[in-house]
Order: C-alpha cells, then sequence, then structure tokens
C-alpha cells in the first residue's frame, strides 16, 4: 500500500509538484503508508536534490524527449500502470488545468474515485478532503471510503514543507511503448513575457479603482520594475478590462506570492480568498475603511494613480 505523488513539470518541476509532496508526505506520516512519486518529463537531471525532505522513498523517472509536453495518451497509462504495480490507494497532484484533466483521465483508467480542487487534505481514520463547492460559496468536507482515489490539490494552498534532507532513490524506467497520437508542438504564451500568476513571486493586482482598460500601464510599469505578474479583482475582469486568466480570488486564481500589491481593490472576502497566503501584502486605496487594510502588512492611503507612479520610480532608482 503507498501514496503516489504526481510531480507535476513544465520544464522544471513546478510549485505545485512540492505542494502535493509536502501534502503526501503528511498523509504518509498519519496513514503509515510509504510515499512515492513519478515524473514524467524529458530530464529529472539535476532537480532530483529538489525533492528530498519530503520523506520520498523512490521516485520514478520516465524520460524522454517526447515527454516535455503533457500528452494524454502517453502520460496517462504511464501513471495507470505505476498505480497498480505500487498499489497506490491515494494518488495525490496539482489541481491546475493541466493536473484536473491529467487526473479525471487516470481516475476513468483506474476506475476509481476522484476528487478535484482539494484546498486540504488530512488522515483521520482515512482520507479527509476539503473541497469548495457553489462556486466557493461553501466548502465540503468529503470522508473517502474507496481506493484508490485520485485526489488533485488547488495551486497555492499548502505551504512547502521538508523535514531533514533525506534523498528518495530515483529509479529510471523506460518509456513503455505507447502510441503518440497527439503531440503538443508548441505551448504560446497569453502575451511574450507573461509571467504565470500561480507561479509568479511577486503580483501587482488592480480592481475596480483603475478605472478602466486605458489604465493598466501605470501598474504595467511598476510589474516591469519589479519583474511582477499582473493580477486583476473579478470587477476588473467582468467590467471586460482585462481577461480572466488574471483574476486573482475564489472564481479565479489562488494564489501565494512573496509579495502581493493590491492597488484599488476593497479586499472583499472572495478576492481575499485568493491572495490570503501571500507572504507580504501591501494595499493603495483611498478608503481607509476599506477591507484590505485589515490583512495587509503595509497599507497607503491614496491616490493609486500618483502613489503608484511614485513607487514605479523609486523601485528603479533602488535596482539602477
Ligand atoms: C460567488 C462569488 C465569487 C467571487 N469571486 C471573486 C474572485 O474570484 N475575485 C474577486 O476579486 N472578486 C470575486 N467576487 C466579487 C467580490 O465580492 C467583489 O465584488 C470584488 O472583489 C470587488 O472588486 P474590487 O475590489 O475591484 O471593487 P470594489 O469593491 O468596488 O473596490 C474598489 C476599491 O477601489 C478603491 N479606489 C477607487 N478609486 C481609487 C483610486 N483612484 N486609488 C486608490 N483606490 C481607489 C475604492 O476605495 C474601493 O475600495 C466574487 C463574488 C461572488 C459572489
Amino acid at each position: 500500500m503507498s501514496i503516489l505523488v504526481l510531480l507535476e513539470q513544465r520544464g522544471e518541476l513546478k510549485n505545485s509538484a512540492f505542494e502535493a509532496a509536502t501534502a503526501g508526505a503528511k498523509l504518509a506520516k498519519a496513514s503509515g503508508m510509504e510515499l512515492n512519486a513519478v515524473y514524467i518529463g524529458q530530464a529529472l537531471g539535476d532537480q532530483a536534490p529538489d525533492l528530498g525532505g519530503f520523506g520520498i522513498k523512490k521516485v520514478f523517472a520516465y524520460e524522454h524527449a517526447d515527454l516535455g509536453h503533457y500528452s494524454n495518451d502517453t502520460y496517462v497509462p504511464i501513471v495507470r500502470d505505476l498505480a497498480k504495480e505500487l498499489d497506490a490507494k491515494v494518488i495525490i497532484g496539482s489541481a491546475s488545468s493541466l493536473g484536473k484533466e491529467f487526473s479525471a483521465s487516470v481516475a476513468a483508467r483506474l476506475d476509481c474515485d476522484l476528487v478535484q480542487d482539494a484546498v486540504e487534505v488530512w488522515w483521520d481514520d482515512g482520507l479527509k478532503v476539503r473541497k469548495p463547492v457553489y462556486a466557493g460559496k461553501v466548502l465540503s468536507e468529503v470522508s473517502v471510503v474507496g481506493a484508490p482515489v485520485i485526489v488533485s490539490l488547488r495551486p497555492n494552498v499548502v505551504a512547502v514543507e521538508r523535514e531533514g534532507d533525506a534523498q528518495p532513490e530515483v529509479v529510471t524506467r523506460e518509456m513503455p511503448q505507447v502510441s503518440l497520437r497527439a503531440v503538443l508542438k508548441e505551448a504560446a504564451m497569453a502575451a511574450a513575457g507573461t509571467i504565470e500568476l500561480t507561479e509568479a513571486k511577486i503580483i501587482v493586482s488592480g480592481g475596480r479603482g483603475i478605472g478602466g482598460p486605458e489604465n493598466w500601464p501605470v501598474l504595467q510599469e511598476l510589474c516591469d520594475a519589479l519583474g511582477a505578474a499582473l493580477g486583476a479583482s473579478r470587477v476588473a475582469v467582468d467590467s471586460g478590462w482585462i481577461e480572466h486568466a488574471h483574476q486573482v480570488g475564489q472564481t479565479g486564481k489562488v494564489v501565494g506570492p512573496d509579495l502581493y500589491i493590491a492597488c484599488g481593490i476593497s479586499g472583499a472576502i472572495q478576492h481575499q480568498a485568493g491572495m490570503r497566503t501571500s507572504r507580504i501584502v501591501v494595499a493603495v486605496n483611498k478608503d481607509p475603511e476599506a477591507p484590505i487594510f485589515k490583512i495587509c502588512d503595509y497599507g497607503i492611503v491614496g491616490d493609486l494613480f500618483e502613489v503608484v507612479p511614485l513607487l514605479t520610480e523609486e523601485i528603479r532608482k533602488a535596482r539602477s
């Protein structure tokens, strides 16, 4: 009996891979099951030491030039067969868009239970999962009775924790003979230089307070000065000022950067649901009563059109 962690990569291991490993480690400790992981990609190479400290016994590495990009046809049979071989009772991965598709496909092939978009997992005489339902209005607690089960974890809800530096054994496996009916040739980013929100270390977000799409350049300049990704509140998205891919919150992305700068955002509970785990929160808002000031580390009461350009200028000076 074991727990199997799906290590998501995009060239390099994604942070969500370490989050899944952290969650898997806690389950393994509480349940007494062995913890293993599977890597599918071009080469694990010098990233293997990053998998130390989670208590993973073995990392099964399927490496091949054709495995760089996710391919359902190729990836799913690998995990199905490995899960059977290891008698995996819990398979845990990421609820990224790719991860959700992958988890659902593996669950179908194993004919097993699937819990998508979990925000918490723990072991209490069996697997328990907390997950939002009804567009996040309710958090449901699921007691999993069957096995195996596949759980996908929402990115940025688990703080990565390592205990010690014990390294897993890396077991390199031959790529099984599978037909590559569909091959991803290229992944095009939304715009050149765009930083993926869920992976960004710094995020500058704008809300209704930016007044209209013509004002994004004010925030974009701060993003450029800091090397930050651009986020948005739902009002900004629903107003058609920016695409949904930028939305932070309960019905957008959950982010966990080192620094989150909220500009012209009131800090509604649904927005907080997506950025509360940020390490440092800075708020710029002209209303001193805005709820965002209750959860921020640094608050600036003022007009963002005065404050943000000043911040950008000072950061440029400090960096030059
Ligand atoms: C089921 C559900 C799901 C939701 N999901 C999300 C979600 O994923 N993400 C999300 O963000 N929201 C979500 N919402 C909406 C949420 O409730 C709020 O309506 C939304 O977050 C408010 O966006 P905002 O802060 O941009 O706008 P507002 O609440 O209108 O706040 C604008 C703020 O800008 C300030 N301001 C105005 N002009 C300036 C200026 N020149 N300089 C400085 N400050 C200024 C104002 O003082 C105000 O505080 C959801 C709601 C529901 C019901």
